[in-house]
């Protein structure tokens, strides 16, 4: 069930609000993630009573019982939109309503309740209305939106989902999320760890996903690399995804990323992406692609550019490949002609500075 009775929104603003120097020195160098606004928003779910208090209030810490389900059985998960500045002032979201209704299949996964889409997205406009001075002016900075619903149910048994959540929502200036710019990440195959198995949570944005990739990127670290590109759990053969973002391979005048079989994350950006690359005259493909493919692409010349995708970094060229027992390089280290374009076009939608032919710009 997404539709139910509005719910009403308590108002309760902060006393303390941050001084405009105190924000515009925060905003001069937004390190993601890292501060927040004013303000923040509850809404608390009861097994029975559905849900209720819906609140904006003052940012601050949470007083949780020890023993509350989330920290134990992690039942948990989140979202992550952006609020950018147009020209002019106005401020917008892009398609809010897909996190919305991204959010909803992760819960349903989770065992967790739905939150009518209407809410969700009322619940994002509120506190960017109520904070719009920390959405950013500076271009390719902007407002990054946090999402999430944890299980509040106080116990240790396992059993059972909690009869009581709460669903909250915080937001973070952001700057570029790599701070070198646009230029080629280089990413280590994953064979030892797997993300997710069919059957699992990888479609679902839950925050045990993360807590179990670490571990991977890590090693990519370690292997000089600045990403973790994970395969399927099978086989450790075909593409699945790269850290936080979906893939794309462009052969010529054709991209294909891989298909959502419900071990990878169904990416915003990498659907539209779909829809820009359609709309450039590019065939754009959901397949599978093999670590061996994708390797004898690139030195065939046939596969041209490797990009990933996502909220945070937006388009993020691949240059170069490394696994336990092959490395090879993509391209000639600098972004390809199709990234560039589809980059342009997705950045110009969201920025306001290109034309939003499918209506996915939100303005709050
Ligand atoms: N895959 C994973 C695992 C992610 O965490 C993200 C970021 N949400 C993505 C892909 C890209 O999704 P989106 O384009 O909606 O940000």
């Amino acid at each position: 069930m997404t539709t139910a009775q509005k719910l009403s929104f308590d108002v309760q603003l902060t006393d303390h609000a941050r001084t405009a120097a105190e924000r515009e020195q925060v905003l001069a160098n937004p390190r993601f993630g890292q501060s927040f606004t004013d303000h923040m928003i509850s809404i608390d779910y009861t097994e029975g009573a559905g849900w209720h208090d819906a609140r904006l209030e003052p940012y601050g810490p949470l007083s949780l019982d020890p023993a509350t389900s989330v920290f134990h059985y992690a039942q948990e998960l989140f979202e992550g939109l952006k609020a950018y500045r147009h020209a002019g002032g106005t401020i917008v979201t892009f398609r809010p309503y897909a996190n919305a209704a991204r959010f909803n299949h992760s819960c349903v996964r989770m065992a967790m309740p739905e939150l009518p889409e209407e809410t969700f997205v009322e619940s994002i406009e509120r506190l960017v209305q109520t904070d719009r001075d920390w959405v950013p002016t500076t271009e390719g900075h902007s407002l990054y939106l946090r999402p999430f619903i944890i299980a509040t149910q106080v116990g240790l048994g396992v059993n059972y989902p909690s009869k009581t959540y709460r669903y909250m929502v915080i937001a973070s200036p952001a700057g570029p999320y790599f701070t070198g710019g646009v230029k080629p990440v280089s990413v280590w195959l994953s064979t030892d760890y797997t993300r997710a198995a069919p059957g699992g949570t990888g479609a679902a944005k839950c925050g045990g996903n993360y807590a179990a990739a670490f571990v991977a990127q890590r090693e990519a670290v370690e292997q000089g690399c600045d990403q973790v590109v994970w395969l399927d759990s099978a086989e450790h053969r075909y593409v699945e995804e790269m850290g936080g973002m979906n893939l794309f391979f462009v052969f010529g005048d054709r991209l294909l990323t891989p298909a959502l079989t419900g071990t990878l994350l169904p990416g915003i950006t990498r659907d539209s992406l779909l829809t820009l690359a359609a709309d450039l005259g590019l065939k754009a493909e959901e397949g599978r692609l093999s670590i061996e493919e994708w390797q004898a692409g690139c030195e065939s010349g046939e596969l041209t550019e490797v990009f990933a995708c996502g909220t945070a970094a937006v388009i993020t060229p691949v240059g170069s490949v490394k696994g336990r027992d092959r490395a090879w390089t993509i391209g000639d280290g600098t972004p390809g002609a199709v990234t560039t374009r589809l980059r342009e076009e997705l950045v110009g939608i969201q920025y306001g500075t290109r034309p939003d032919p499918h209506s996915w710009i939100h303005k709050i």
